[in-house]
């Protein structure tokens, strides 16, 4: 099946523009079968969990219809919450913002209701509410949905489920019988489809079907954090598992080229993938990535699509993914052909909500742990020069070496002052973290104005994409507290 991109949708070029400074790069699945069915005017009745994108697959048709000269409402989403209606009227204005002549607001209980009289009297054409306060508003004659073009019910199983049924009933009896009625729900249960049966006109229906987690051998584990520690503690990760090759995922082109930069400039061979990349960059990165060259690779959803690689042993969720099917796409790249693999999820602030989301959806459970302490890395690194030690003097011919290190000990030297000399040079040439403090961990902008100085230990990876390289190229080497680092 042909993906569908943003243009194919021939949306006005205000939305496209929206939709780049937003970092979207192709539409979801609901996007791509509901938008075009809305932009032609047919009611959609679609199943569709939070994070799939609903509000987008039904926001961009609906401020595609939006007459700006006009100032009565045209459009009313009824959502269950006001979090929701909160959150809806956000995203709808971030889609909306190159369209400055449409006035959208929320209408919820909790607030009050002088401030939504005095901005609904200068006019709005889009109203997002529960449906109790939207009641309220056509009591009081503040709200005239008699010009209303189109109505989402959003999650209209849990409306049903509040017990607003009447309310739904009553405000869409205000509404113009022609007008294009949209319904999003989780379920598709009775109450549902006789809703649809009610107040739809021969309505399209859309569903997104869910992946399937297949791959039981992943270590789940998650880890609570501020953002602007996500990079010292994916750092500290990947020291202390050393995986063979690891994936990260961000949620934008513009987390990707971030973040590799910044792994980078830690002397990490790490390189971006993405949308913006022209199919001979991609296949190069992806090709050095498959043969280890680099061993760390940092992809949005998308790009990541074409990589088939078997030896990947640790995910990297540096955001929590948008949609819940999206975990179960990026964790499976990991564990292939019998492998066992780890996944690691780092989570800040609201996205333990949408974690939770996924716990539900993909029905895995997601271990909570603690990024490792500088003791643990230590402690690491000598278990892993123990055991190259171990394989050198099973598996290697040392007699040359031997005669060597005989000849350096003589009367100055004790065997275990060459041994530990030696360990400290392999521990060098790593490229190290900074030491952990419980203060916040400083960005690395921050850092490097703090420490305008070159790079300790290594020298700095440059990726051969300009965009991931960043200038500097300096890690600081600020010296704080040994402390543990938790979280
Ligand atoms: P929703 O399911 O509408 O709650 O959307 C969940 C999140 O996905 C929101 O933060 C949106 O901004 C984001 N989103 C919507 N469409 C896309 C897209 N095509 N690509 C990436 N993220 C998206």
């Amino acid at each position: 099946m042909k993906t569908i991109s943003f243009p194919d949708l021939e949306l006005s070029k205000e939305l496209e523009k929206a939709i780049t400074d937003l970092g979207f790069e192709e539409p979801t699945p609901i996007q791509a079968l509901a938008i075009p069915m809305l932009i032609e005017g047919h009611d959609v009745i679609g199943q569709a969990h939070t994070g799939s994108g609903k509000t987008a697959a039904y926001g961009l048709p609906l401020l595609g219809k939006i007459d700006q000269n006009d100032r009565r409402v045209q459009a009313l989403v009824m959502c269950p919450t006001r979090e929701l209606a909160i959150q809806v009227s956000e995203e709808l204005a971030k889609l909306g913002k190159y369209l400055p002549g449409i006035m959208i607001i929320p209408v919820y209980g909790g607030q009050p209701i002088e401030r939504q009289l005095t901005a609904l009297k200068k006019g709005v054409q889009v109203v997002i509410g529960t449906p109790g306060r939207i009641i309220d508003h056509l009591h009081r004659r503040s709200l005239d949905l008699s010009n209303v073009k189109v109505v989402v019910l959003d999650e209209a199983d849990e409306m049903l489920d509040m017990g607003f049924r009447d309310d739904i009933g009553d405000i869409l009896g205000r509404t113009p019988e022609k007008r294009q009625t949209v319904l999003f729900s989780a379920t598709m249960a009775a109450p549902i489809m006789e809703l649809a049966k009610k107040y739809q006109r021969t309505p399209k229906h859309v569903k997104v079907v869910h992946a399937q987690l297949t791959v039981p051998t992943i270590e789940q584990f998650y880890y609570e954090m501020r953002e602007g520690d996500k990079i010292e503690a994916l750092c500290r990760l990947l020291d202390r598992y050393n995986p063979k090759l690891s994936l990260v995922f961000s949620n934008t082109k513009r987390r990707v080229d971030e973040i590799t930069s910044r792994l980078n400039s830690r002397g990490y061979a790490a390189e971006g993938l993405h949308g913006d990349m022209s199919q001979s960059q991609r296949e190069r990165v992806m090709a050095k990535f498959r043969s280890g060259v680099t061993d760390i690779l940092i992809a949005t959803d998308v790009a990541a699509r074409g990589l088939d690689i078997d030896d990947i042993e640790a995910v990297f969720n540096f955001d929590v993914p948008q949609d819940p099917e999206y975990y179960v796409h990026r964790i499976g790249r990991t564990a292939r052909a019998g492998r066992s693999g780890r996944s690691f999820t780092f989570v800040s602030g609201k996205e333990v909500w949408k974690l939770r989301d996924i716990q539900r959806y993909a029905n895995v459970r997601i271990t909570p742990d603690f990024i490792p302490s500088d003791q643990d890395l230590e402690e690491q690194r000598t278990l892993q020069a123990l055991t190259k030690i171990r394989e050198a003097i099973e598996k290697e011919d040392l007699d040359n070496y031997r005669l060597r290190a005989q000849a350096m000990m003589g009367e100055e030297f004790t065997s275990l002052d060459l041994a530990a000399a030696l360990l400290f040079m392999t521990d060098k040439a790593r490229p190290k973290i900074d030491s952990p403090s419980q203060a916040p961990i400083p960005r690395d902008d921050e850092k490097r104005e703090r420490n305008n100085r070159p790079p300790r230990r290594r020298e700095a990876y440059k990726s051969p994409h300009p965009a991931s390289n960043n200038r500097g190229g300096q890690r600081s080497s600020g010296q704080r507290d040994r402390r543990s680092y938790t979280h």
